[in-house]
């Protein structure tokens, strides 16, 4: 098992894999990973791999965008989607939504089936990938 740090989301994320934390006393599951138990406050905790399919429970359509995303070219005239999904292990993930019409957040659907993306960024060398969701 890899060690329990800040980086180990982001490098298993490299890898292609959606790691969260399992609670050795209570089983309740968190993504992204946390050294503390959220149901029983345990800090034991094992690696659990996420399937990456879900279904979206609610979204917003961003058009202030943070400075990252606006980096991007993400704004006022290209706003972009962020979701909360419904996971099949029962975990609700904040992720952004591709792959769905921003502009048009009326013909986003409560429900619809998500499967995870991984969209992967490099700046400076440095290799990042980050989690969003498709229909
Ligand atoms: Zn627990």
């Amino acid at each position: 098992m890899k060690p329990f740090n800040d980086n180990s989301y982001g490098q298993f994320l490299n890898e292609g894999k959606i790691m969260g934390t399992k609670c050795k006393k209570c089983g309740a599951l968190a993504l992204p990973p946390r050294p503390i138990c959220v149901a029983c406050f345990g800090n034991e905790m094992e690696w659990f791999e996420f399937k990456g399919k879900g279904k979206l429970s609610a979204f917003t359509s961003i058009v202030v965008a943070p400075p990252a995303m606006a980096k991007e070219g993400f704004g006022r005239n290209n706003p972009y989607v962020v979701g909360v999904v419904n996971l099949e292990e029962g975990v609700k993930a904040v992720a952004r939504i591709v792959g769905v019409d921003a502009r048009k957040p009326e013909l986003i659907k409560i429900g619809t089936p998500l499967q995870a993306e991984f969209i992967v960024k490099e700046e400076g060398g440095v290799k990042q990938t980050i989690l969003v969701f498709h229909p």
